[in-house]
């Protein structure tokens, strides 16, 4: 059952019991004060006509000073007349509960006239047919007997009033929870809009809509609920897309990877066959075992890098404070070989917290691509210097350049911008994805720019110390 009408049942289920109840006991309370006002006036009739048949009695002239049995009915008659139109009866009753006299319609039951007591006025509500009656009972002392007076008066009306109230209740009671579930209802539908809202919205994600978000309706519970829903989305949305582009970048690796893989393979299959199936002279068997030789050595570097950028992945970093003036010595060793190209460096002193070979491993890689983007003669400058947050380095050539539309994609593995290009120089596109790797472990990224034909700037930052050093120093500083 639906939310809205589970709450609409419940709230007619408790209204319809709560006007009930409330209903009943009130015009219970009404009839009950009615009744005992009749009850109370019969009563007082009762005394009335005591005192009447008293009277009566000693007005009657008798003899030897004995109250007649046709004395008392002569009197029975004429309260009965002076009563006439009250539509009250009355009954009297002699010595052994003897009846003297009974007006017409008199009820032949005994049972209260035989619970009269002396001093004591008795009386009951009882029901003949369809009619309610109010039956009393007093002794009344006269002339040295002892007389019975019993009356009789109709509360019918009483009766019919009470079920009057109760039908009239009853409707509109009836016709009160017809409205009130009417507007109940709406009330419902603009309370739960919110959670139909958010239902809606849960379903269009499920479907694959990650992007749909639910609507605000109401700053109470359910708007905070709806807007802590939609934070939650966001967030799934990005982890979602963060998970997509990462599928993405794994299946272009694989794909590269089997391409890298099958070039190399080709040739040195394609020349090991020459070498078993023919008789080459000597020339061309030294130039196909060399194919074989360096495609080979191909392979096996990519196999290094690609160990090196899975082993990254995972590792831990070990972090020194380093002198970066280590880092451009080493550059300089590294490069004194390369005549076709001049390596200027420029560095400020300063310390990096780091691993001293990793970070050798992101310069090395830089420095070479910055070689091999430039034709002979140029210029390629590394720089360091201090920051605010630790140290910076640049590499900058003066090459090809790297165009706009690849400037994201070089830094994927296997990524080259002009392949032949790249292979020729021996390349794997690997080198920028293993900074990256590098860069990460120490929460820092390289930063791209460039032009084509006028050359390419790489940097990046590191701290210079651990991070509680570096708080500490801060505090100090102040
Ligand atoms: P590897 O580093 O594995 O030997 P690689 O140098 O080709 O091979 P990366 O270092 O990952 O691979 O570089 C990816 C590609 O980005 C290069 O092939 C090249 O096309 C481009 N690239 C990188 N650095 C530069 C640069 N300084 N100038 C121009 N293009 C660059
Ligand atoms: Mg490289």
């Amino acid at each position: 059952m639906k939310f809205l009408y589970k709450i609409l049942l419940w709230t007619m289920i408790t209204m319809a019991t709560a006007f009930g109840l409330s209903g009943y006991f009130f015009v219970n309370y009404v009839f009950e004060m009615a009744l005992d006002r009749e009850v109370s006036q019969a009563l007082d009739d009762s005394n009335i006509l005591q005192f009447a048949l008293e009277t009566a009695a000693l007005n009657i002239p008798g003899k030897y000073d004995i109250l007649q049995d046709t004395a008392v009915q002569e009197i029975g008659v004429n309260l009965e007349r002076r009563g006439q139109g009250s539509g009250r009866l009355l009954r009297i009753s002699g010595e052994g509960r003897k009846v003297l006299y009974a007006s017409d319609g008199f009820t032949e039951d005994q049972d209260l006239l035989q619970s009269i007591e002396e001093d004591n006025i008795v009386w009951k509500v009882f029901q003949q047919g369809s009619n309610y009656y109010i039956h009393t009972g007093i002794v009344v002392n006269v002339m040295d007997r002892n007389l019975y007076l019993e009356t009789m008066e109709d509360v019918t009306q009483v009766f019919e009033e009470r079920a009057t109230s109760f039908f009239v209740y009853r409707q509109v009671t009836l016709v009160m929870l017809i409205c009130s579930a009417m507007v109940i209802f709406f009330v419902c539908m603009l309370l739960t809009k919110p959670i139909r809202l958010l239902a809606g919205a849960t379903r269009k994600m499920a479907a694959g809509d990650y992007g749909y978000r639910a609507r605000q309706v109401s700053n109470d519970e359910l708007g905070q609920l709806t807007q802590d829903f939609n934070r939650m989305a966001n967030v799934l949305e990005d982890t979602i897309g963060e998970l997509q582009e990462e599928v993405r970048i794994r299946e272009d690796f694989i794909a590269a990877f089997a391409h890298e893989l099958k070039t190399p393979l080709t040739a040195i299959i394609g020349y090991a066959d020459l070498l078993r199936s023919r008789q080459l002279d000597e020339e061309k068997h030294f130039l196909s075992a060399n194919y074989i030789y360096t495609e080979g050595k191909r392979l096996e570097s990519m196999s290094f890098r690609l160990l090196d950028i899975i082993v990254t992945k995972r590792e831990q970093l070990d972090p020194q404070p380093v002198e970066a003036e280590v880092f451009f010595r080493y550059l300089e060793d590294m490069f004194a070989g390369n005549t076709d190209q001049t390596l200027r460096v420029r560095f400020d002193p300063g310390t990096v917290y780091t691993e001293a070979n990793l970070l050798k491993s992101v310069l090395l890689n830089l420095v070479d691509n910055a070689f091999k983007a430039s034709d002979e003669g140029d210029v390629v400058e590394v720089s360091g210097w201090n920051t605010e947050k630790g140290y910076a380095f640049q590499v900058k050539d003066y090459g090809v350049g790297i165009p706009e539309e690849d400037l994201k994609k070089v830094t994927e593995a296997f990524y080259m911008v002009d392949k032949s290009r790249s292979r020729s120089k021996n390349g794997a596109g690997l080198g920028l994805a293993l900074c990256v790797e590098i860069l990460r472990l120490h929460h820092s990224q390289l930063s791209i720019e460039s032009a084509v034909g006028k050359g390419t700037c790489i940097s990046f930052e590191l701290p210079a110390s651990s991070p509680e050093e570096g708080k500490r120093n801060h505090g100090e500083g102040k």
